[in-house]
């Protein structure tokens, strides 16, 4: 079966206008997941500056997105990976975490994403 179908009625009944709304979502999620890490990442950096803070990693995350039209997670860095670009953006470990189990996502060989997530041998 589809989505739950009692959100249909706010939706447009064509296929054309559906794919518009479908990229438009795809790119707001984005922006809300990088502006999540982001203020994660603040919250890090201001608990690690508190006196006698424990020692937190800042950004330790990152995702790469692929060019498609929906702009699907296609790798996972940590967040200092040398491979990084235009197209990646701060996430945290539960976002990481998500986008791993979507096919077609992996963990970055350069950076040894997987290893660091436990997810391949060191
Ligand atoms: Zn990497």
């Amino acid at each position: 079966m589809g989505p739950d179908k009692s959100l249909a009625w706010i939706l447009p009944p064509d296929l054309a206008r559906l794919r518009v709304l479908e990229q438009w979502v795809l790119l707001l999620l984005e922006a809300i997941r990088a502006r999540i890490a982001e203020a994660e990442a603040d919250q890090r950096i201001a608990a690690a500056a508190r006196p006698g803070a424990v020692e937190a990693p800042v950004v330790q995350w990152a995702i790469q997105y692929g060019i498609g039209r929906d702009r699907r997670a296609i790798l996972v860095h940590t967040g200092d990976c040398r491979l990084t670009s235009g197209r990646t953006r701060p996430a945290t470990l539960e976002q990481v975490r998500d986008a791993l189990r979507q096919p077609g996502v992996d963990p970055c060989d350069i950076c040894g994403a997987g290893r660091e997530l436990g997810l391949t041998d060191p």
